[in-house]
């Protein structure tokens, strides 16, 4: 593996400013495109956690008495900055994750849509309100921000899943520490600097580089009050209980093994184009990529077919390359664990339709390379099929009817997304009403919600009980307050003024 002469030091951005902090551990961080360290990332230690911590409560209790108007102001120049800086937040993803380009631009639009949504926290925050409830006495309700919250999120939106939460909680009132994934963590520092430029008053948005130790000294930390997390089911699993036993409030996503069902009277064309999109599309790396084709009686054999055809088409190269269709896997360890799952399914019996196993991409022969890779003919206890590949590979299980592939679907342990192809209303519909998933899509391989309905998955996809951004976003960012009210007769009035009103 190639190493670069000249290396970043990838700062911590607490209280408003970039600091090496004071823990001396470090990490490097690698173009997976190249194979070669573009960068070293310092880690936390315990003083860089507790200065975090102390600045986030210290700006939270001022943050959360800014008016609404003040806080959507701010939120607003946050959204023109983002937008004016996409080609920038690309760049960086696409050097540290490794994804194309164009695809690196899709996920900061969808976190772009969270931060619009974000904009009209004034109207999410109105509380309820009964008058009289009985005679003289009015009751009404309302929200208040938590305090301190700190996201934990993956390498593998590294833009996109902050975006899920900081925009949410921080117009909710309340301070956000970021936790980035160590993969990829250039953006959040970005991201940092957008913030402060759009007016955020220090302290409210910061980002603490690390790994376990950082984590787990958020998850016990008596100021910190809540906790999204986004990664892996076994990390959003410990995080959960970690967490709610230190008092916090939690939702914590987890992985994802999500089909999509091909019933015959599909339109396979338009089927195969979407399986082979949503299956490659960011090498696989995605919660909501399809890993399983459930191809249902007859639609088989000429479904993989077509997919086959696609998946031997598609450009795999640097993100940077222009016409690129899929960058390479993240790590090393990651493309070695692919293969192995691969090879596993090949030698317990699957039929291995396109093999991606040995891609060599000219120029980067040191990059973390696997190809599209389409395996027919797995079955349930094959790793292929019990395992989260988290690569871009797509397994095919054939069923003979509807009720078999929603019998599969229901017994996975998973149930973040899920898809089906027919021209049939009526399959579409027992489908949607029988599926243990949180997130469905009729004809649309990746259903993921738009900004104002919230992302969330069922069974081992998500612990705790709310979903992330849109309404059940507000929801976690915020705790409700009930006041029943009586108050005596007015006896004067003031604060009369000739000027028209503002906040
Ligand atoms: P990961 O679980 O390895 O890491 C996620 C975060 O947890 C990182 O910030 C990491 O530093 C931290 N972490 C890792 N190990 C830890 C440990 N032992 N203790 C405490 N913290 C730890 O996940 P990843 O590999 O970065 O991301 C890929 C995974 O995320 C996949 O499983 C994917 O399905 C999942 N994911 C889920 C969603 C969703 O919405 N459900 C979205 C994106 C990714």
């Amino acid at each position: 593996m190639s190493t670069t002469t000249t290396r970043t030091t990838i700062k911590h951005f607490i209280n408003g400013a970039e600091t090496v902090g004071e823990g001396d551990r470090t990490q490097p961080v690698y173009n997976p495109a190249t194979g070669a360290i573009s960068a070293e990332l310092r880690l936390a230690n315990r003083a860089d956690l507790d200065a975090t911590v102390a600045a986030a409560r210290a700006a939270a209790d001022s943050w959360g008495d800014f008016s609404l108007a003040k806080r959507t102001n701010v939120l607003f120049k946050f959204r023109e900055l983002v937008a004016a800086h996409v080609d920038d937040l690309a760049e960086l993803i696409t050097a540290e994750h490794g994804k194309v380009l164009s695809d690196a631009k899709g996920e900061i639009g969808r976190g772009l849509e969270v931060i619009e949504f974000a904009c009209g926290i004034p109207q999410l925050l109105k509380g309820d309100y009964s008058d009289q409830v009985s005679t003289g006495i009015d009751v009404f309700s309302f929200r208040e921000p938590l305090g301190v919250v700190a996201g934990i999120t993956p390498f593998n939106f590294p833009v996109m899943v902050p975006l899920w939460m900081a925009p949410m909680a921080i117009a909710a009132g309340n301070a956000f520490i970021l936790k980035p994934s160590e993969r990829d963590p250039s953006p959040s520092m970005l991201l940092a600097k957008l913030w402060k430029q759009a007016g955020l008053p220090d302290g409210v948005f910061q980002v603490l580089h690390g790994d376990k130790e950082t984590v787990d000294g958020l998850l016990t930390h008596p100021d910190v009050d809540g906790i999204s997390f986004v990664g892996s089911t076994p990390i959003a699993k410990y995080v959960h209980e970690t967490a709610t036993a230190h008092g916090k409030r939690v939702q914590a996503l987890g992985g994802a093994k999500n089909h999509a069902i091909v019933m015959p009277d599909a339109d396979l064309d338009n089927a195969a184009d979407h399986l082979a999109a949503a299956a490659f599309g960011s090498a696989g790396e995605r919660c909501m990529a399809i890993s399983v084709a459930v191809a249902v009686g007859d639609a088989a054999d000429l479904l993989v077919k077509k997919v086959e055809e696609r998946a031997l088409a598609i450009k795999v190269d640097n993100g940077t390359a222009a016409g690129a269709e899929m960058g390479p896997v993240i790590t090393p360890a990651s493309k070695e664990r692919i293969v192995k799952i691969v090879t596993e399914a090949q030698t317990a019996g699957a039929a291995m339709v396109v093999d991606g196993r040995d891609l060599v991409v000219p120029g980067h022969e040191d990059g973390f390379w696997v190809g599209p890779t389409v395996i027919d003919h797995v079955k349930t206890e094959m790793t292929a099929y019990t395992e989260e590949i988290f690569g871009p590979v797509l397994v095919v299980v054939r069923v003979e009817d509807l009720d078999a592939g929603i019998a599969l679907i229901n017994a996975n342990p998973y149930g973040n997304g899920t898809a089906i192809f027919t021209s049939s209303g009526a399959n579409a519909r027992k489908f949607q009403r029988s599926v243990t998933v949180g997130m469905i899509g009729i004809n649309v391989p990746l259903p993921v919600p738009v900004a104002y309905h919230s992302f969330g998955g069922w069974k081992a996809s998500l612990f705790g009980d709310k979903h992330i951004y849109g309404p059940e976003g507000v929801s976690f960012y915020t705790r409700g307050k009930v006041v029943t009210s009586r108050w005596p007769e007015p006896t004067h009035a003031s604060g009369a003024s000739y000027n028209f009103p503002s906040s």
